[in-house]
């Protein structure tokens, strides 16, 4: 009898023995969906003529020669379990395989293979060093030197190579006096580990970028390399590809819930009883159910992490598990205009004190702007819908002022905005920094979310981190531990100053 059916009737069998704790699950609709599934599999495995004849099947099989069945749509079992399929999870899926293709199963299920609302493909695609704490710089700088060798690191046999269309081109930040010391310790930090950044008054501003007004500024940080932006679709495919050549399973569907044991840590009668979780349900595209047994999960839903934590009872039990994951959806639009006569192509991504940013997309005259909202303008996330007001209210002033060449937009024929869309940060409401690491109560849970403004950037650095976790148990290239929850638990944020 094959591997496949083995599992199939062992572990199920354990399950529907073993697993009848309790679900959490989305909605009561899935709830009701999963229960019905439970049932089914608990009635064909505890029919002994069922059992029976699916193993003389078997041996039917196997006397004709048949030693495979036909692969199963989702597999029973993955020792490595990623769930969200954006950036973070393909990031995470390529280093583990990478490390040791044969080893182990990979599987990152993702519930929209399509990204529509994934904050991977809607992101404007930027690198920098320009970060106020260290571990950012040094993922950041890490990141940079891998898409450097994006090639050599994501191509696969008899595919074109990944053409990542980098552009690369420096961070403009300025800061008002009352940024100026902020801006000073930075840089101090920055130098120090090797970041090529330098500072500029505003006299040394006019004389490299003479389109600037630079009143009231009085500082500059420029990045003058491992900086600049890059296609964020083609950075994630070629890691999904890459990821899938080496052994990864990606699976389309969504999790619906965990199945969840309660045993006992310690014997004794005393003793509190501990929950723990090896199997999760998901929803495949026909809305049919699934159970997975997992060694490891590693949960990177990006803007939707909170909610399949939720599933795991995180933020809603006791104890440890009374903090919920601090992380939720926060829109962000991003506006694009044409003016031909604008700053053109030497032109750095600019970042204005009050928070607007430009930069040039292409080198046709087009430019991409935004801003994010105060937190008490923060916009509705049920849909993704534009407000273009926002632009003509909180951005287009600062614009024009800042870069007076814009004024020219104004003139144009129609609306000064060719086209926007909006996507959603994964926003961190605690300290808008990465949680990252392992979840303190079930330790075979582990999270990579959060990045807010600065995700897809880090990604190739933040797979490697996850890896080096699970595989070696601690940090080796970048220590990633003050990104740990334990921060929330103990109310010490962790303020990264130059969120865009
Ligand atoms: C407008 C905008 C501009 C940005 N600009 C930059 C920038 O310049 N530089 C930068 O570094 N970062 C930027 N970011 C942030 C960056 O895009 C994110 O931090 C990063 O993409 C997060 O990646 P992720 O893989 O964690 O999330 P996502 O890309 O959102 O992927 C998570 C995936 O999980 C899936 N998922 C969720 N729940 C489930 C479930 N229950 N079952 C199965 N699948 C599930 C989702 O479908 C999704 O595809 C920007 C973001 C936005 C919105």
């Amino acid at each position: 009898m094959n591997k496949i059916s083995l599992n199939f009737l062992v572990k199920n069998r354990y399950l529907t023995d073993r697993f009848l704790f309790r679900t959490y699950a989305v909605s009561s609709e899935d709830i009701e969906k999963i229960r019905k599934f439970k049932e089914d599999r608990k009635k064909n495995f505890e029919d002994p003529l069922r059992t029976f004849n699916a193993i003389k099947d078997e041996f039917g099989r196997y006397k004709k020669g048949q030693f495979k069945l036909p692969p199963l749509k989702v597999p029973l079992y993955s020792e490595y379990v990623v769930i969200g399929g954006g950036i973070m999870g393909s990031s995470i899926a390529y280093s583990l395989k990478n490390r040791a293709p044969d080893s182990f199963e990979v599987m990152v299920i993702e519930r929209d293979p399509k990204y529509t609302r994934a904050s991977t493909t809607l992101s404007v695609g930027g690198i920098r060093q320009q970060y106020s704490l260290e571990e950012n710089i040094k993922l950041s700088m890490y990141s940079a030197e891998f898409l450097r060798n994006v090639k050599q690191h994501l191509s696969v046999l008899d595919d074109d190579p990944p053409d990542i269309q980098f552009q690369p081109q420096g961070y403009l930040f300025l800061a008002t006096e009352a940024g100026e010391e902020q801006m000073l310790k930075n840089h101090k930090l920055q130098k120090g580990l090797g970041a090529k950044v330098e500072l500029m008054k505003p006299n040394h501003l006019k004389k490299k970028f003479p389109w600037m007004n630079t009143d009231g500024i009085a500082l500059g940080s420029y990045g003058y390399e491992n900086e600049g932006w890059f296609d964020p679709w083609a950075l994630l495919s070629a890691f999904k590809r890459k990821a899938i050549s080496l052994g990864t399973t990606y699976v389309h569907g969504e999790v619906i819930g965990f199945e969840i044991e309660k045993y006992l840590p310690v014997k004794g009668e005393d003793s509190v009883p501990e929950l723990r979780s090896n199997f999760l349900y998901l929803k495949d595209e026909l809305g049919d159910i699934h159970c997975v047994e997992f060694g490891y999960l590693v949960i990177a839903g990006g803007a939707y992490s909170s909610d399949i934590a939720r599933l795991l009872h995180i933020g809603e039990g006791p104890g440890l598990l009374s903090v919920p994951i601090p992380v939720e959806p926060r829109k962000r639009y991003v506006y694009v205009f044409n003016c031909p006569t604008g700053p053109g192509i030497d032109m750095p991504l600019l970042i204005d004190p009050s928070g607007v940013y430009v930069r040039r997309e292409g080198l046709g005259g087009k430019y991409i702007c935004g801003r994010s909202p105060a937190p008490n303008e923060e916009p509705d996330t049920s849909n993704l819908e534009v407000d273009y007001n926002f632009f003509e209210s909180h951005v287009w002033p600062t614009l024009c002022q800042r870069i007076p060449l814009f004024e020219c937009i104004k003139h144009s024929d129609n609306s000064k905005v060719s086209s926007a869309w909006a996507g959603f940060y994964d926003y961190n409401t605690f300290d808008q920094n990465a949680i990252f690491g392992p979840h303190p109560y079930f330790n075979n849970v582990f999270l990579a979310t959060g990045f807010s403004d600065h995700g897809i950037q880090m990604a190739p650095a933040v797979g490697r981190a996850m890896m080096e976790l699970l595989i070696d148990k601690c940090y080796i290239t970048i220590d990633l531990s003050k990104f740990h929850l334990n921060r929330v638990y103990q109310e010490k944020p962790l303020y990264e100053q130059h969120i865009v």
